[in-house]
């Protein structure tokens, strides 16, 4: 699978960073988003258009932001192929609310939705074609709020823009990953206050990488901490975690 990070900023974004999204080639035409925060959405790109599912971690505006406008722009582009859009329950209002927004005569009609609760570890769906299963689990965050796992064969790869670190149920979902894409919102001087705001510093990354047994951590939702000095991020991380670490500026790509 080839992950592309569309943006990976916190919630205050930086010129060098827009808000989270993440567009995942998964091979043989299967494309999906996790999160639409980004303007950057709406660029010319046809295959962004083409995807297939949505999965939403949650409801704050930095992860929902442009869902709206890429349905519009979808729809403009005469789209009649299904998309599946996944969401945190207590999400569903304010998702809608941001796709009403955009689309005034109501939500296209390709459009399906599936909501769930985030909990300990869960199969959400397979994906036939590149012979993927999406799963989810609950993150530690300020409101319902999914990481996702992306599993093919004994590849797992898992996404978490937002959560506090040493959260069970992601720890559980990390559990082997081949890479952990992980909030690092706060700066490592100011660990306990980003637990304390459900969001993690690059040592509590560093941890949760540590802990799961991943081979790749991946800092994401970064801007705050990035803003200041990039090579803290590294430092703080490795503090506690041996194996690679990257910083997941936008346009970053990686491929597992
Ligand atoms: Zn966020
Ligand atoms: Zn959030």
């Amino acid at each position: 699978m080839r992950i592309e990070v569309l943006g990976s900023s916190s919630f205050i974004p930086t010129i060098k960073g827009s808000w989270s999204s993440f567009f995942i080639d998964l091979g043989k035409g299967d494309r999906i988003l996790i999160d639409a925060g980004t303007r950057r959405l709406l660029g010319l790109r046809k295959d962004i258009l083409t995807v297939s599912h949505i999965f939403i971690t949650h409801r704050h505006p930095d992860h929902v932001m442009f869902l709206g406008a890429l349905l519009r722009r979808m729809k403009r582009n005469n789209r009649k192929k299904p998309l599946t859009i996944f969401c945190p329950v207590n999400a569903f209002y304010h998702v809608t609310g941001f796709i009403r927004f955009y689309n005034p005569r109501g939500i296209p009609d390709f459009v399906n939705f599936e909501t769930f609760t985030p909990g300990d570890p869960g199969y959400l769906i397979s994906l036939s074609k590149s012979n993927t299963e999406i799963w989810a689990a609950a993150a530690c965050h300020t409101t319902m709020t999914a990481g996702y796992g992306i599993i093919q064969g004994k590849t797992k790869v898992v996404i978490v823009p937002d959560t506090a670190p040493n959260c069970k149920p992601l720890l559980a979902l990390a559990k082997g990953a081949r890479a952990l894409f992980h909030d690092t919102t706060f700066p490592t001087a100011v660990h306990s206050y980003a637990i304390a705001k459900g969001h993690s510093s690059p040592e509590g990354a560093g941890m949760d990488a540590a802990k799961a047994g991943v081979q790749t951590l991946v800092l994401i939702h970064t801007s705050r901490a990035r803003a200041r000095d990039e090579h803290a991020l590294f430092d703080g991380a490795a503090r506690y975690f041996g194996g690679e670490i990257h910083v997941g500026k936008d346009n970053a790509t990686f491929t597992f």
